[in-house]
């Protein structure tokens, strides 16, 4: 994606997420793609963890009106050509984003793409959303999502359909169109009999395959969250969404190339410094 020439203010992507105080996943890792990628990044902080390379013992949400005034805040001066969720934490910040994303037009069909990565838990199985707040994922917030991007666990919470094999996967996509999205990425990463990470999009209309070959590492914190940033930076710089996911798969192929140990557990993905 194109740098920004000096002193010309970049394209400008907002990141509505929390914060890993380990500094692996979270609005950390979506500031860190969105610098490499030529993205002035702003932020609508939601919650803040107590995490390290372990775990996340803890986290404190932020007011939901605090949500939605720093996302006013940035679209009014600032302005954003694209957005992204993460970690949500609850149903009344999940009516908050959803509610001030429409008063500020961002979302599907809005000049703003709004990429959706439902966040639910970490990968050490921590909870970072409210187990009431499925419904409103599911029936405000992916209504209005450009991009959705779960997972297979996140999947199978939202939609119910537990993916094995490519056509559970198809029909996970379809479910997720259904529901509002203008695109479904269903990722095929936690697909362990596979040794190809392949995900697929889909729009309603085609399915497109995106098979990248499994990189081993235990170092991959934050992957999910990168992958969501990229496709937020190219969308920002104008690209279409198979573009965007097409550049996002590869990002994050290297990052974890270059992913590195840190602490004891799980390093992070490493933005490609
Ligand atoms: N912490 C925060 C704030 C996150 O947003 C996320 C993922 O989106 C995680 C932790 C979990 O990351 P991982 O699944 O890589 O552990």
């Amino acid at each position: 994606l194109p740098a920004p020439a000096p002193r010309q203010t970049p394209v400008r992507a907002m990141t509505i997420a929390g914060s890993d105080s380990g500094g692996g996943a979270g609005i950390q890792a979506d500031m860190r793609t969105m610098a490499m990628c030529g993205v002035h990044g702003c932020v609508a902080v939601t919650a803040v963890t107590v995490q390290n390379s372990l775990g996340v013992s803890g986290f404190s949400a932020i007011d939901p009106a605090v949500v939605a005034d720093q996302m006013r805040s940035v679209v009014s001066d600032i302005g954003i050509s694209a957005a992204k969720t993460g970690m949500l934490a609850s149903s009344a910040i999940i009516e908050s984003v959803a509610a001030t994303a429409s008063e500020l037009g961002i979302g599907r069909d809005t000049p703003i793409p709004l990429v959706v990565d439902p966040v639910s838990a970490s990968m050490h199985g921590d909870k970072l959303l409210a187990d009431d707040a499925m419904d409103a994922l599911r029936s405000v917030l992916i209504p209005k999502a450009t991009v959705v991007t779960p997972n297979l666990d996140e999947v199978r919470l939202i939609t119910g359909i537990d993916v094995t094999d490519d056509t559970s996967q198809r029909a996970a996509a379809e479910k997720l169109h259904a529901m509002g999205a203008q695109w479904a990425v269903v990722k095929g990463g936690h697909l362990r009999s596979s040794d190809q990470s392949v995900d697929l999009l889909y729009n309603g209309d085609v399915f497109h395959s995106f098979p990248y070959p499994r990189i081993d590492t235990g170092d991959d914190h934050g992957a999910g969250d990168t992958l969501a940033a990229a496709i937020t930076c190219a969308l920002a710089h104008g690209r279409s969404v198979p573009e965007a996911v097409e550049f996002a798969k590869g990002w994050v192929s290297r990052c974890l190339e270059w992913a590195y140990p840190l602490g004891a557990g799980h390093g992070p993905v490493n933005p490609l410094w």
